[in-house]
């Protein structure tokens, strides 16, 4: 394989299509990116057009070509990383969507789902998936889909039309309708995939009354998935995976018990729990990391929903920032301890506390507190809270965390990031390359093509920074534990 070869990763975002290439060394070479159009017909619902997901796709593909200046037959291995659960049905016949793609955020089927819930079937169906039951996965979008369009179900039925998540609607389109397929991290984000028998699970199937004919075949997440058509060359389709389980691979979280925290808008965790599902006591999702080798990896999965978001709204509606990196330099000029302690439970708290009632609040306000201490207990409640996920991820999976692996927009904040390895008394490892869920892919498509094994990845990784833990127990107990105090107080703010 020469030093000429390359891996392109086809990373189809919530809000964007993006195509990377990784050259043999796994350098990022060039990016290409297009916005996708956000639909929202109603309150609640979001829907994106299936042919613009495609199209800009595409577009981006041949544009990260043309700025490198390769030729097709250069890329060697083409790896393909998806935002979950959004759904989408299509004709089988024409290839024509049937309905606008349901994204993960659509709420419109929260009613179906508390019936469902009220009728006693939730446990059933966590303990075969590892989920819980919610709007946010597929199943109860595919079945409104099938309810809502005419003669969609007899179609179904009949066997003509076509369920796939984005990265199945992708692998259709580029191999001309050829190849129905996704891959076990996809199929395990669903809530009709039981991750234990790697199937498609009939009692789920017929809860929710959909057909098994529209499923795709669910395949590893690195195995060959067919060609993607260059400019009249075929190149090789070798993997495919979700964008969260891409980060963790891309992150070389390959043994039990390596996490990653994506630091965004948001904050996904997860942490591989190896060849085991954990299924969570304390409301996290259990899921599949990635199939591979003839194994299956699991991870367990926890989700903070304000994170960057906090600074966001310190800079937007506060304004006591313009940029939010102002809040590095502001935290980190404040030398005390804080007193103050913030709690941005905006929209309630999730796992572990699951308190949609919760509101946010500020606490430990004195006469003399000022923005920056304002800023750093912001700042502080996002390691907070990741803390809490990290803290039920060990109990459930009785393993214990030694270090953390960052990446996202606000991992980028030295403050943070040193204030988190605190926190947990591990170290938090910054990755190099900071695109982690695209090199996920890459890794995958990579693997397939032979360009390099998974001890390879393991052994090279690199860390731009680490940060390790500079403050004894005592501290780390005595900040936690004012903290705890502070998420009690917010909880049921709402009646
Ligand atoms: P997403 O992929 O969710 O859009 P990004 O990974 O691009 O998010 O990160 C953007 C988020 O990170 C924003 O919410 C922003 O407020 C926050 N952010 C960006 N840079 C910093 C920083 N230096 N310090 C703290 N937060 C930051």
């Amino acid at each position: 394989m020469s030093t000429h070869s390359y891996i392109l990763a086809i990373d189809q975002g919530t809000t964007s299509s993006r195509s990377i290439l990784f050259n043999a060394r796994r350098e990022l070479c060039a990016l290409s990116q297009q916005e996708t159009k956000q639909i929202y017909p109603k309150h609640g619902w979001v829907e994106q057009d299936p042919e613009d997901i495609y199209q800009t796709q595409q577009s981006t593909y041949l544009e990260v070509l043309k700025k490198q200046n390769i030729e097709p037959q250069q890329i060697v291995g083409v790896g393909i990383t998806n935002q979950r659960e959004t759904t989408i049905l299509w004709d089988k016949h024409t290839g024509k969507p049937i309905y606008n793609a349901i994204v993960w955020q659509d709420t419109r089927t929260s009613t179906i789902c508390q019936h469902l819930k009220d009728q006693g079937h939730e446990p059933l169906i966590t303990r075969k998936t590892g989920l819980v039951l919610n709007s946010y996965f597929s199943a109860t979008k595919v079945q409104w889909i099938l309810d809502h369009v005419p003669n969609a179900r007899t179609k179904a039925d009949n066997g003509d039309i076509l369920f796939g998540t984005i990265d199945t609607w992708l692998l259709w389109q580029f191999t001309q309708g050829k190849v129905h397929a996704t891959d076990y991290s996809n199929a395990s984000r669903t809530l009709l995939f039981n991750i234990h028998s790697l199937d498609w699970d009939n009692e789920l199937l017929d809860l929710f009354n959909i057909p098994k004919a529209i499923l795709p075949e669910v395949k590893p997440s690195c195995a060959p998935y067919g060609f993607l058509n260059l400019n009249g060359t075929d190149i090789p389709i070798y993997g495919m995976i979700g964008d969260q389980q891409s980060a963790l691979f891309g992150q070389a979280c390959f043994k039990k018990g390596q996490a990653k925290n994506t630091y965004g808008t948001g904050c996904f965790l997860l942490m591989n729990t190896g060849k085991k599902a954990e299924i969570s006591e304390k409301g996290l999702l259990t899921t599949i990391a990635w199939g591979i080798n003839n194994d299956v990896f699991y991870a367990l999965e926890g989700s903070v929903f304000i994170a960057g978001a906090a600074i966001q709204w310190l800079r937007d509606e506060i304004q006591i920032l313009d940029h939010a990196s102002q809040s590095e330099t502001m935290a980190i000029a404040e030398n005390e301890d804080s007193a103050v302690y913030v709690v941005p439970a905006f929209s309630g708290l999730g796992a572990p506390y699951w308190n949609m009632n919760a509101r946010g609040a500020i606490f430990g306000l004195t006469r003399d507190t000022n923005k920056n201490q304002l800023v750093k207990a912001t700042l502080e409640s996002i390691a907070y809270r990741t803390k809490d996920l990290i803290l039920a991820m060990q109990t459930d999976a009785k393993i214990s965390i030694k270090s953390l692996h960052v990446d996202g927009g606000a991992a980028a904040n030295n403050f943070l990031m040193q204030f988190q390895a605190n926190l947990l008394d591990a170290e938090v490892r910054r990755a190099t390359i900071l695109e982690s869920t695209a090199l996920g892919a890459a890794f995958l498509a990579g693997i397939g093509a032979g360009l390099w094994t998974q001890d390879d990845l393991s052994q090279q990784k690199k860390f731009e920074a680490t940060f390790t833990p500079q403050i004894n127990e005592e501290k780390r107990q005595s900040l936690y534990k004012k903290w705890l105090k502070a998420i009690k107080r917010t909880m049921d703010w709402e009646d």
